[in-house]
């Protein structure tokens, strides 16, 4: 059984949730010796995790700064490294702890506490005032780092990021300890880091990987929740680490004797629906693990987007495919009209029960064209959905967007000649309509 309450206190501890088994836990006394052991295990459950990835979809990375603030003053006062300390405000003006060392962590001292009552747990407790700016410039610093990994990256806070890497080559594991040490050895700070298929799962992963710390030194975690886990690893966890549950509808659980997560998913939905409203649907799902918001980017809302209702559900591929690029031939217009091109392109997809998703890619260059839009789409339509599967919805949407950079060249004469012909072609839809040129259906 899996408690996440009762757990080693290595640092570097390396936690991976395997497929249909409990948490294998690898301690030992010397850190050194757990990365070994991790990379033998990893190295052993590698291949089944990368298959579940690339079979069902999305790998999301979260990063949290262990520590941030507190991470950045040792770095210019190492005397006060190990100690008890914590940065915020003063206590004789009512502060409250902004962030707090491990040290004062094991004496009970919480970030958001009122300074004063953290001095009553811990007399000793060191208060440094926060030096807010250098946090900031080194925030930027991380993110930098970050977005060398992925163009997928969304920033949540000064020190929290998710990270899209469904389309990176290298196994998850290996970018995340690659992260941690090009953050600890250019930055000097320590990380936590969850991977799951998504947003939801992986955050909760970085924090049953850090609430494994129990000495002085930050927890520098790593956690991974393969594919097809996410209700099993949810399940023993209390109702509260679940986004959106605060104490007032813990309570509210709690009277009904929910207290984990796995309460919740086994309670009638319909009942958490009668309720609480429509709020108890999205409850069910999270509880379950499931999360199909895509990571957005700085840039997203520089996006545009087309989307369809049908009007009766459609299982005919033609019929998709027709309407996708369509889609994107509207998307790729507005693109030139706009005289912008985008770098990731995304396809929504809602089935007939309501369920909405969203899968989106990176590509190498910037486009605005609508054939590579919808090549693009297309794929991700075909990874996603069953063969005969229902659709109720399909859109398509491309962000990421700037100024398309033009170099001719030699090699780029055919795109150039593919350029002029589609500015042509816009030009007649402008005019006569949109339907005035079609391509073949089938094409
Ligand atoms: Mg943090």
């Amino acid at each position: 059984m899996f408690q996440p309450n009762n757990k080693s206190e290595v640092p570097g501890l390396v936690y991976l949730f395997a497929h249909n088994c409990s948490i294998q836990l690898l301690t030992s006394p010397s850190v050194k010796t757990a990365h070994r052991r991790a990379q033998v295990l990893w190295t052993t459950a590698c291949p089944l995790v990368r298959r579940y990835n690339e079979a069902m979809g999305r790998t999301i990375l979260h990063l949290d700064l262990d520590a941030f603030f507190c991470s950045v003053e040792e770095l210019h006062r190492p005397e006060l490294r190990g100690k008890a300390f914590a940065v915020g405000g003063r206590p004789d003006q009512r502060g409250v702890v902004a962030s707090c060392s491990y040290a004062a962590r094991r004496r009970g001292v919480r970030s958001a506490m009122p300074m004063a009552r953290a001095l009553r747990l811990c007399p000793d407790l060191i208060i440094v005032t926060g030096g807010y700016g250098r946090y900031g410039e080194i925030s930027d610093q991380v993110m930098e780092e970050l977005q060398r990994v992925s163009g997928l990256v969304e920033q949540i806070s000064i020190d929290e990021a998710f990270l899209d890497i469904s389309d990176a080559p290298q196994p998850p594991i290996q970018i995340a300890r690659g992260l941690q040490a090009t953050i600890r050895e250019k930055l000097g700070l320590p990380c936590s880091i969850g991977i799951a298929s998504n947003m939801l799962v992986a955050k909760i992963a970085t924090e049953v990987g850090k609430s494994g710390a129990r000495g002085d030194s930050p927890p520098c975690a790593l956690t991974m929740v393969p594919q097809g886990s996410e209700a099993e690893f949810l399940s023993p966890l209390p109702a509260g680490m679940l986004w959106g549950v605060g104490p007032k509808t813990e309570a509210r659980l709690a009277e009904l004797g929910i207290q984990t997560i796995g309460d919740i998913a086994r309670w009638p939905e319909a009942d958490l629906v009668r309720r609480l409203g429509e709020w108890g649907r999205d409850l069910a799902r999270r509880a379950r693990g499931e999360d199909e918001r895509p990571v957005q980017t700085e840039h997203e809302v520089k996006s545009m987007s087309q989307e369809t209702t049908f009007a009766r559900d459609v299982t005919d591929d033609k019929v998709l495919e027709h309407t996708l690029r369509d889609l994107a031939a509207q998307v790729g217009r507005s693109l030139r009209h706009s005289a912008l091109a985008g770098k990731t392109v995304k396809l929504k997809l809602r089935w007939p029960d309501f369920t909405t998703l969203t899968r989106q890619t990176t590509l190498p260059g910037m486009t605005e064209d609508d054939a590579e839009i919808y090549a693009t789409a297309l794929r991700l339509l075909q990874q996603v959905r069953k063969p005969r599967q229902a659709v109720r919805l399909i859109g398509v949407g491309v962000s990421g967007l700037s100024e398309p950079i033009r170099q001719l060249g030699l090699w780029d004469q055919n795109s150039e000649r593919g350029r002029r012909l589609q500015a042509a072609l816009d030009e007649l839809r402008e005019k006569y309509g949109k339907d005035i040129i079609q391509h073949p259906r089938g094409s």
